[in-house]
């Protein structure tokens, strides 16, 4: 998309999920190595296990099919495949999103802010966290609120996405100075601290590769 109009539909969202799956795929090693610092130093194979299975189903899916339907075979896909909280937390992403985008035929900046909104309350319900507990969501929170920040603005949608992946990178930096609360992380406590939060590490490149493939 290089117009200021944006009207995604599923051959847009493929490229998204597919670009973000070969990203994970490639740095799968280094998130379970974050994992591995408090954790149970699985993050980056439950990631790896589920997107090498989307990378093989996605081609023999109904390539006809609206944007919310897509969003939703994607986030049972990930549940089913990922395994994990991170599993759990990645398919509420997708389910939200594609609940929110119902039956819209395309997804133009409004209602794709509205579905990562959708997505970030998703996980604050699903994980019971908030921002600072040193999870995805301080890399999802800051990147929905910029998106949603950078449209009001009147920005293009593919300058409020390039913003919303930088905040997702913030965020994600910022959780090095935290200190674990939730998920398997949180019985290492002050040993979590100097090291990034592997599903924060995640989240960014999948807001990164919204950027990348949305913009
Ligand atoms: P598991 O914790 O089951 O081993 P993963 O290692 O795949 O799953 O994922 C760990 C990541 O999941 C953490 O880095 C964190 O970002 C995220 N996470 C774990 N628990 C929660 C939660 N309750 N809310 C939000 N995110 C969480
Ligand atoms: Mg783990």
């Amino acid at each position: 998309m290089t117009t200021m109009e944006m009207s995604l539909t599923r051959p847009d969202l493929e490229r998204w999920i597919l670009d973000f799956a070969h990203q994970i795929i490639e740095q799968h090693v280094v998130l379970s190595d974050l994992d591995a610092a408090s954790g149970d130093a699985d993050h980056g194979s439950n990631m790896e296990r589920g997107m090498s299975a989307l990378l093989q189903s996605v081609p023999g899916w109904d390539s006809t099919a609206l944007p919310g339907e897509f969003l939703k075979q994607v986030g049972l896909h990930i549940v089913s495949s990922v395994g994990g909280s991170s599993g759990a937390l990645y398919g509420t992403i997708f389910l939200r999103m594609a609940r929110t985008v119902g039956d819209a035929p395309s997804i133009n900046a409004g209602l794709l802010s509205d579905a990562f909104e959708a997505a970030a309350q998703g996980v604050v319900e699903r994980g019971n966290v908030k921002q600072g507990d040193k999870t995805m969501y301080d890399a999802l929170a800051p990147s929905v609120q910029a998106l949603r920040a950078q449209l009001t603005a009147k920005k293009s949608p593919s300058e409020a996405l390039q913003s919303a992946a930088a905040a997702a990178e913030a965020g994600r930096d910022a959780t090095a100075d935290m200190v674990a609360r939730k998920g398997k992380s949180s019985y290492a406590r002050e040993k979590s601290r100097g090291f990034i939060d592997p599903g924060a590490t995640s989240v960014a490149m999948l807001i990164r590769s919204a950027a990348r493939t949305l913009g």
